[in-house]
């Protein structure tokens, strides 16, 4: 069975995220490392790196990522929010090593002066430069598929793949696909004849042992429209059958799988649980 988890909030600690995933059995969480919405973040104390850890030792938790601030844009033409969002993200990679994190996920950025070749090559500039600040860390950066709202990269594998060949340590470079946003930048993910094209045509430009992880979202926008809205597993234009087909591909049978939809009603257990019972339903496959 893959690992199911949630992102969950840090409100009142950062170990409080490891406690809301295992009251919810899962196998791997998310978080963000500082609020994602704001450029300073709280220093992590002692104290914060203590109490997560000792959470983390008893728990039942098998994989643990990061998700990068909204703010952070490694691809911005602009040379003063280029280096501001670098400074963020090294930030962003001590504060995951502090907590022993295994991801921190990231989205590659926007070209918001529409160039997107050098919107590419900045964001690959700005990893190497990432690396050589954080040497031998155990924690591995994962590039995340966009749906390409306006001027965003990565809505096309093409993007990807180009920034982990321009990089001069893709080694360090892993990718984590967004079900929901793929589905709205035009990557059919059902039926089952459309999901294998995809992850065919995924293993043809980036490569499948490049993906690592997956956000397991439902969209309320349609296909294509390239606008990023989640919404509840089966409730959306995806419907479950992309979740079905996902969930029992035997490539993927270890893989971490991250709710990122809203919270409200507690939401996140009946999420979990569709997710649980469609593996093993392999009806035609
Ligand atoms: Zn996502
Ligand atoms: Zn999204």
């Amino acid at each position: 069975m893959p690992l199911f988890g949630a992102h969950m909030s840090i409100a009142g600690g950062y170990f409080k995220s490891l406690v809301a995933a295992q009251e919810h059995d899962c196998q791997a969480v998310q978080l963000f490392t500082k609020n994602n919405n704001q450029w300073a973040g709280k220093t992590l104390s002692g104290e914060d790196i203590r109490l997560f850890r000792h959470n983390w030792q008893e728990s039942n938790l098998q994989v643990s990522l990061a998700h990068d601030s909204y703010l952070i844009n490694l691809a911005s033409p602009d040379e003063t929010l280029w280096q501001r969002s670098l400074e963020a993200f090294v930030i962003e990679m001590e504060r995951a090593k502090a907590l022993g994190l295994d991801y921190l996920v990231m989205h590659p950025g926007a070209a918001v002066d529409g160039d997107e070749k050098a919107g590419l090559i900045r964001v690959a500039r700005a990893l190497d430069k990432v690396y050589l600040r954080c040497p031998k860390y155990h924690v591995k950066i994962l590039l995340e598929t966009t749906a390409g709202q306006g001027t965003s990269l990565g809505h096309r594998f093409e993007h990807l793949a180009e920034i982990i060949n321009l990089s001069k340590n893709p080694e360090s470079l892993g990718i984590c696909l967004d079900t929901c946003h793929v589905f709205a930048a035009g990557y059919p993910l059902a039926p089952v004849k459309e999901y294998r094209a995809t992850m065919k045509a995924f293993d043809q430009i980036i490569g499948l042992d490049r993906l690592l992880a997956f956000h397991v979202n439902d969209s309320k926008k349609t296909f294509g429209s390239r606008v990023d809205r989640h919404a509840h597993i089966g409730q959306g234009c995806l419907g479950l059958e992309p979740f079905r087909l996902l969930v029992n591909d035997r490539k993927f049978r270890k893989h971490p799988m991250i709710l990122e939809t809203p919270k409200e009603n507690d939401m996140d257990t009946v999420n979990l649980k569709t997710l649980q019972d469609l593996v093993g339903n392999t009806r035609n496959l």
